[in-house]
């Protein structure tokens, strides 16, 4: 498929590690004149993604503090693609979730994808340019998994923000979709299921019997990304197997 972001500006947040950074060495190499924007909160991680990749334009701020990332986010302006991809995962059973698990975890996986998008979509409808959003949500925002209370409830609250956002930027021509992914052995999918004993009854219940690998989410974000889908505005995209089906 001939996919083409000539000329394009794409931020991804999360970029430090996992699959944000993956994406932006994939994207930073798609096309001769696009610029990658990588947003993470460890400069030391964004150092290393620009040694690896030196044309990837790299800016540090902490998701969680509003006002940072506003600023941050202004400040790599005119942006034509996102992915609002960081996200962080807090692992307790519901008896013993603690507040601050709750508030930090909404305040990186769901208020930032706001705080960014709002800055974004608004200096897109601005400019009268057409855009594509992807916000990275799970599996997990349609299935409940042990211990996953608050990151089940910011992935579904992801998901229906991302519909919203379809319903109200979409007459701008800025369209925004999610993909929901299975385990993905990043770090983020090692702390929930390197164990043997945890991984083996969710690997039974995916028909294709496997873990995604990076790549696997990198080909729905990067056509949701493109002119290849662009009719395609408020979905759901399940990269999981057959997880969901079943
Ligand atoms: P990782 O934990 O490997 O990487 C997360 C990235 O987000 C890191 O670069 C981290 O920054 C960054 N980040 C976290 N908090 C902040 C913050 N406050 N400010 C700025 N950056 C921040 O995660 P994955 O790559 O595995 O996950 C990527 C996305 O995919 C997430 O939305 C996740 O929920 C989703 N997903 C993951 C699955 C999995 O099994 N791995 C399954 C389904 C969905 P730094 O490097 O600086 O620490």
């Amino acid at each position: 498929m001939d996919i083409n972001f000539e000329g394009k500006r794409i931020l991804v947040t999360g970029a430090g590690r996992g699959i944000g950074r993956q994406l932006c060495i994939v994207l930073a190499k798609s096309s001769p004149n696009v610029k990658v924007v990588a947003l993470s909160q460890t400069q030391a991680n964004l150092d290393s993604l620009k040694a690896e990749s030196p044309n990837i334009e790299t800016v540090c701020a902490d998701l969680g503090n509003w006002d940072e990332t506003r600023k941050a986010v202004q400040s790599v302006l005119p942006i034509d693609l996102l992915v609002n991809n960081a996200a962080v995962a807090s692992l307790q059973p519901v008896l013993e979730t603690t507040p601050e698990a709750i508030d930090s975890s909404f305040n990186v996986n769901v208020k930032s994808v706001v705080n960014v998008t709002q800055v974004v979509a608004q200096n897109m409808k601005d400019r009268k340019v057409a855009g594509s959003i992807v916000n990275i949500s799970s599996q997990a925002s349609q299935a409940a998994l042990k211990d996953h209370l608050v990151y089940c409830g910011t992935k579904g609250a992801l998901d229906i923000m991302s519909k919203v956002m379809a319903l109200e930027l979409g007459p701008f021509n800025i369209r925004c979709n999610t993909v929901n992914p299975t385990v993905v052995l990043t770090d983020m999918g090692r702390l929930g299921w390197s164990d043997p004993e945890k991984a083996g009854p969710m690997l039974s219940k995916i028909p294709l019997g496997r873990f995604a690998e990076v790549d696997d989410v990198l080909g729905a974000i990067i056509f949701l990304l493109s002119d290849k889908s662009a009719m395609i505005n408020g979905v759901t995209i399940p990269i999981d197997g057959g997880f969901l089906a079943c």
